[in-house]
């Protein structure tokens, strides 16, 4: 049985519950979580507001290249113990995930330059394993050797309706209809760009959270995946 600090990619298409499961697993062992898409978010964030985005969606690549290096993308924990994007010093959670965002996220992240930019990050927090990282490409092409990988999936009717209440929650006014629209947009770009697409790991192991709530989730880690490694998730008293 081996033992000692892991890395766990968790990988899989749009608003599967990638985040909140990665979470939940990251506090129960101890591990850091990151989020690799609020990196993409933030680069297509740092790309809207400063003009490198138009308002057909036309990208300017050329100069978002030239400037790109110089951005900073960090990410600091709250009071209540959440993580926050911060971009050149600001805090920019709260817009990375609105809708202006997440409509040209995907085209951004498909642009080769980015996602060398965003790799070198996300493989950086990896040095020391002791990590959960969620994404689209994490076993795949960030962390190959990663030990376990998941590869998550649900249908886009449940997903689109876990996204919808998501933002319902948070005061966002979109309808169901265009948060459909959107996850399916993304899935699409992001299964078909050139560069490391959304595609399982062939190591990867599939699990479809349609119908389980966080705790069966956590119970299938528990009893497939992590005995392997003499490690268990503990729930106590953390909310669900
Ligand atoms: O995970 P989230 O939905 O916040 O990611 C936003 C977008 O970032 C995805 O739709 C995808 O286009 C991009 N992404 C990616 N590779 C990752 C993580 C996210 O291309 N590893």
């Amino acid at each position: 049985m081996a033992s000692g600090k892991i890395i766990i990619a968790i990988d899989g298409y749009s608003s599967t519950g990638k985040s909140t499961f990665a979470k939940l697993v990251a506090k129960g062992l101890g591990y850091i979580y990151a989020d690799s898409g609020a990196l993409y978010r933030a680069v297509t964030y740092f790309a809207y507001t400063n003009g490198f985005i138009d308002d057909r969606g036309n990208i300017d690549k050329e100069n978002l290249q030239r400037v790109l290096p110089k951005v900073e993308i960090t990410f600091r924990t709250n009071k209540k113990g959440d993580s926050q994007t911060f971009l050149n010093g600001a805090n920019i959670e709260k817009y990375i995930r609105q809708s202006t965002v997440s409509s040209h996220v995907s085209p951004i992240a498909e642009i080769p330059f980015v996602r060398d930019f965003v790799n070198v990050m996300l493989r950086r927090m990896g040095q020391d394993k002791g990590l959960v990282m969620d994404g689209r490409d994490i076993g795949t092409a960030v962390f190959p050797n990663a030990e376990i990988k998941i590869f998550m999936t649900a249908s886009e009717q449940v997903r689109a309706m876990r996204r919808f209440k998501e933002l319902q929650a948070k005061g966002e006014k979109d309808t169901f209809e265009s948060v459909l629209e959107n996850l399916k947009k993304r899935d699409y770009i992001d299964s078909h760009r050139e560069k490391d697409p959304l595609t399982k790991a062939k190591d990867a192991i599939e699990l479809d959270n349609s119908s389980m709530s966080l705790e069966d989730e956590i119970e299938w880690l528990n009893t497939i995946l992590l005995p392997n490694f003499n490690l268990k998730v503990e729930l106590g008293q953390q909310e669900i």
